[in-house]
């Protein structure tokens, strides 16, 4: 079972994916047009932009210690058989008596 992470762990990883992928398409291009004599010239400041957002968000509650869980990174296995926690909204399996995810008994 994959371990869930934290928002801000999730933000890290997937805005820094974006942030050096939005470089390397604008810087690869960049070059490719200048030694290919006038090829394409992508600038992808849009995933740029966003991968930067992300990371700054995730650095912050990282710094802030924000511990919370991000739902979309939990187990598909965990999502699919479901109902939401009453307390953190997250998708649950219905043969446990706690929410995985921030610990409330369920009462069932
Ligand atoms: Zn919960």
């Amino acid at each position: 079972m994959a371990k869930a992470l934290t928002k801000a762990q999730s933000d890290i990883r997937y805005g820094a994916i974006w942030f050096v992928g939005g470089l390397v398409v604008t810087f690869g291009t960049h070059i490719l047009a200048r030694d290919g004599g006038g090829g394409p010239y992508v600038i992808a400041y849009g995933p740029v932009i966003f991968g930067a957002f992300k990371l700054a968000k995730g650095i912050v509650s990282l710094v802030s210690g924000n511990n919370e869980i991000d739902p979309s990174s939990v187990d598909i296995e965990t999502k699919s058989n479901g109902m939401n926690c009453p307390s953190c909204n997250a998708k649950i399996s219905t043969s446990t008596k706690y929410c995985q995810i921030c610990g409330r008994a369920l009462g069932i």
